[in-house]
């Protein structure tokens, strides 16, 4: 790829496959290798003492990290791409990029309970007061605004819960009164929805799912539109960010097949979430990708697919029933995370965490992802767990 056809529009699967990477400047060789290094030497007086050169420090920057930058600064069509050490590491310092003593951000109410607690524990000690909103408040968010208000945080699906949000309708809101919107875009990527070409400005991921894709590694990138960018790069720099080489590595080595994993687990995901809404034992499925599921319109308007993860709701059962589906499932794991290529399930209550709206429902809500394996095997999986949850008595 030579550098000057850099930045000219091409396709999605074609920049995950082409972006970040100059075989011929690494002699041939097609990946970036993985650059360790904290000392970086320069060749003369006037050089260091001017810091005259590409690379300076280790914890800056490394061509590794420039590479998964570029690349993934290209999809998101951003000004300026930063990585971090976790997802959660890109919230923080994305947040922290922005407020000061005295702001107040908005929050959705259906965010990343991780994030929630950066806001409570450290933001509050601060000075910097969170005041959460509801999910669905879509243009209604603009009562919310005052001149404390410094940023408008979203996440769309809603973490565990996946409401829509109208992310063009919040950010004509905070537009207009001249306040940032971020955005934790983990569930979609930048394949499936561009958050920047929506007027977000700043989108966050965490590539430890669908970017690294194996769950073999942590990891958050931050892209900036021109705006925001030099408040990004001002604060990262200053806290010390500084993803691991291997890691990047993994989250190059991820994107490269982004496009065709996400492909099977959207492909998957719908047929699995068709299926569990045809069984008596489920209650409701929370999937934006289903034409009756709340948001669906939101999703289809702006979004351009749907990832593998997705939430449903039991008819009510007893604690027993519900051990005995999750115990013992042979393809489905249990833990957090997600993104891999396998598949997942976690049972999750949130109606004790939410401030600004309530969550309830009457049975237990499970999280489920859904992975790259044949979709005839899940279904055999929780059909034998459904089988146990009967036998085990409501
Ligand atoms: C997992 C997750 C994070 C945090 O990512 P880590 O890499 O685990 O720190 C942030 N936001 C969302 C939506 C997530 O699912």
């Amino acid at each position: 790829m030579s550098k000057n056809e850099k930045g000219r529009v091409r396709g999605p699967a074609t920049r995950v496959t082409h972006s970040g990477r100059e075989p011929l400047a690494q002699h041939g060789f097609v990946n970036t290798p993985v650059y360790r290094g904290s000392t970086v030497l320069f060749p003369t007086y006037d050089k260091l003492v001017a810091y005259d050169q590409r690379y300076t420090y280790g914890r800056n920057t490394t061509p590794t990290t420039d590479a998964l930058c570029e690349a993934i600064g290209e999809l998101e069509g951003a000004a300026f791409t930063v990585l971090a050490t976790s997802g959660l590491h890109a919230v923080s310092t994305a947040i922290l990029s922005f407020v000061e003593a005295g702001d107040e951000i908005l929050m959705t109410d259906s965010v990343y309970f991780p994030t929630r607690r950066f806001c409570d524990q450290v933001l509050a000690r601060m000075g910097v007061k969170t005041i959460y909103y509801d999910p669905l408040i879509g243009g209604g968010i603009s009562e919310l605004i005052c001149d404390k208000t410094r940023l408008v945080f979203t996440e769309s699906p809603g973490s565990q819960t996946f409401e829509m949000q109208d992310i063009p309708a919040i950010v004509a809101a905070a537009r207009a009164r001249e306040k940032w919107v971020l955005m934790d875009n983990t569930w979609a990527t930048p394949l499936y929805f561009r958050a920047l070409d929506h007027g977000v400005d700043v989108s966050i991921q965490s590539a430890t799912k669908y970017i690294v894709g194996h769950a073999d590694a942590l990891l958050g990138t931050i892209a900036a539109n021109a705006r925001a960018a030099p408040h990004v790069k001002r604060t990262s720099i200053a806290l010390g960010n500084s993803a691991g080489s291997e890691e990047t590595f993994l989250g190059l080595r991820g994107l490269r097949t982004l496009d065709v994993r996400l492909e099977r687990h959207q492909r998957s995901g719908l047929e699995m979430a068709n299926w569990l809404k045809a069984r008596e034992e489920v209650a409701e499925v929370l999937h934006p990708g289903l034409p009756d599921c709340p948001g669906h319109d939101i999703w289809k308007r702006d979004f351009l697919g749907a990832s593998g993860l997705f939430s449903i709701v039991l008819k009510p059962v007893s604690q027993a029933g519900l051990a005995a589906l999750l115990d013992h499932l042979k393809f489905f794991g249990m833990g957090f995370s997600w993104g891999g290529y396998e598949s997942l399930v976690v049972p999750f209550e949130c109606s004790n965490t939410r401030t600004a709206t309530a969550w309830k429902r009457d049975g237990p809500a499970l999280r489920l992802h859904i992975g790259l394996e044949d979709v005839a095997d899940l279904k055999a999986d929780l059909e034998a767990g459904f089988a146990r949850m009967a036998a085990a008595g409501s």
